[in-house]
């Protein structure tokens, strides 16, 4: 049982460093370029950037703010998360 489950747990890893593959996520991604990373990025609110991550809600924000993941404010004030910059952040 406990061995099942650890693998869920890798696959869930590895789908978040390939950005390919968005099966796992709460909700679609949306496409957008990132001005951090140059190039187009895949965005995600931040409380399903957490889920998606396993992180903690405080703990995306954190990243946030000390520069760890790219965000961006939606004018009604919803922060997304660059899903490049996730998939480039250590666990
Ligand atoms: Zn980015």
């Amino acid at each position: 049982m406990t061995r099942s489950k650890e693998v869920t747990i890798e696959r869930h890893e590895l789908t978040i460093v390939r950005s390919g593959q968005f099966r796992a996520l709460p909700v679609s991604p949306q496409r957008g370029g990132c001005s951090v990373c140059e190039q187009e990025a895949l965005w995600l609110a931040a409380e399903a950037a957490a889920i998606y991550s396993g992180l903690s809600r405080r703990e995306i924000y954190r990243r946030i703010e000390n520069g760890t993941l790219h965000f961006q404010e939606m004018t009604d004030g919803i922060v997304q998360v660059c899903l490049t910059s996730l998939a480039g952040t250590d666990p």
